[in-house]
């Protein structure tokens, strides 16, 4: 998401004129995005921005900016007690980042963090290089209130983005050659344009170029619907992998959470959507990964006991393990943080050491089978090999042989750990 929106303070900058560079000593704006939803992303920002200031001591006519939810939170901390930053500007108020760096360059420092209950950018072209997948934000903020969650406080209401200007930017992708759109929001399930639902925006996306991957996240249990479900079964391109953050195993912990179903609800509809996409899609299935937090206060051995029970019954393909962190404003900030850092830490290895585990196991069956996948880079190890993905989001490592990055091709999987798999060669599909 913060990509996403790094690429559409991007596009409003290189409409003004603004070039980019990779060389911080090229430039004369440096601009961070940042994240606040854990206390972990925050720490990183303030070595960032000792970094700048470093910069700083060689050109002080360098600006600073700090863009997103944490500009948001912590604007009066930032530009107080951080001299070096000049400007801050919170996910609404982009547009504004030229005009504020005009300000900073005549020595005014400058601060926009109001939220919009309307603002989706919708008329920026984002700015991306060429590529082979592209994320775009079909809606912004959340009105989930989830008790541990800053998101609704930094990024502000739900709002959706109009559906034909997000076609019209799929189509422009298209044409530009990439193979992949990953559709973004907090909760995508709930998108909703007049009288277009989320399903209704994915067909329509998927419609565009057949050859062209659909990919969604995040989807939440509550609100998943079986006309989703169909939609993605119906249409080939529609990627069979869905994201869905369970966060604990636990009744009891999921209603502190304020997640609003229930761990029975959250298993049948696992279940629905395996019977639904295992008998239409065959070969290979759906995956599912999840979010899981540990150590929630009041979490007693026994929740956490639930939570493994689940990942053990659900068998996810991966999942995104946090130790839980106490954020100010949410609900959750007001109830007392007293699961140990000992314990926390404990119960969260236990989870990583269990899906590893099982990840490892899922991806031994995959052994011998064939994927289509799409080649999608160069391997990160070894510019011998390429990184491909199947439908279902598995990384697969190829050798280059006559491929090419953006071609779709058929592997055999002959080795596999538990974060990948390896086949000796893939043959290319022409489509
Ligand atoms: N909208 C998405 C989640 C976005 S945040 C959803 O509802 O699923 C991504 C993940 O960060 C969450 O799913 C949660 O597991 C984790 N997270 C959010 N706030 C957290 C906190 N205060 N402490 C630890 N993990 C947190
Ligand atoms: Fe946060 Fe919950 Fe909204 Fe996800 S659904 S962004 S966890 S409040």
């Amino acid at each position: 998401m913060n990509l996403a929106d790094t690429e559409i303070v991007q596009g409003v900058l290189n409409s003004t004129g603004y070039k980019f560079t990779n060389d911080i000593s090229q430039a004369d704006v440096v601009l961070v995005n940042t994240c606040a939803i854990r206390e972990h992303a925050e720490e990183r920002i303030y070595g960032r921005l000792g970094e700048f200031r470093h910069q700083k001591k060689q050109n002080p006519n360098l600006v600073v900016g700090v863009l997103g939810c944490m500009a948001e939170r912590l604007r009066k901390q930032l530009i107080e007690e951080e001299k070096v930053v000049d400007l801050i500007v919170g996910p609404d108020e982009y547009r504004r980042v030229p005009e504020l760096i005009e300000n900073a360059f005549v020595g005014e420092k400058g601060i926009a963090v109001r939220l919009s209950k309307t603002e989706t950018y919708d008329d920026i072209i984002p700015y991306r290089e060429d590529g082979i997948s592209a994320w775009i934000s079909v809606m912004r903020g959340c009105d989930k209130f989830c008790t541990f969650c800053v998101v609704p406080f930094t990024r502000g209401r739900e709002r959706s983005r109009p559906l034909e200007s997000i076609i019209d930017e799929v189509r422009l992708l298209s044409e530009r050659g990439f193979k992949e759109v990953n559709l973004l929001g907090q909760n995508v399930n709930s998108y909703q344009e007049g009288s277009f639902d989320f399903a209704d925006l994915l067909y329509a996306v998927s419609k565009v170029d057949k050859n062209m991957r659909v990919r969604f996240t995040t989807s939440h249990p509550q609100d998943l619907s079986d006309k989703l479900i169909q939609t993605i079964a119906e249409n080939d391109n529609i990627c069979n992998y869905i994201h869905l953050p369970v966060q604990s195993g636990s009744n009891r912990i999921l209603q502190l959470m304020n997640r609003t179903y229930t761990i029975e609800h959250f298993l049948n509809l696992v279940g629905e959507v395996r019977r639904i996409l295992w008998t239409r899609k065959q070969i290979p299935g759906v995956s599912f990964s999840t979010d899981i937090i540990s150590g929630f206060p009041t979490e007693t051995e026994e929740d956490h006991q639930m939570t493994l029970e689940v990942m053990k019954e659900v068998r996810f393909d991966g999942a995104f393990m946090f130790k839980y962190s106490a954020r100010e404003n949410t609900k959750a900030w007001g109830m007392s943080d007293d699961v140990s850092e000992e314990v926390k830490s404990k119960r969260l290895s236990e989870i990583i050491d269990l899906q590893q585990k099982i990840s490892y196991e899922i991806n031994q069956t995959l052994i011998g089978k064939t994927f289509e996948i799409l080649i999608e880079d160069l391997s990160k190890k070894s510019t011998d090999f390429y990184m491909g993905r199947t439908d279902t989001n598995k990384i697969v490592i190829v050798p280059k042989g006559e491929l090419q990055i953006g071609d779709y091709c058929l592997v055999k999987i002959d080795r596999a750990n538990s974060a990948t798999l390896f086949a000796s060669d893939g043959i290319k599909i022409e489509k």
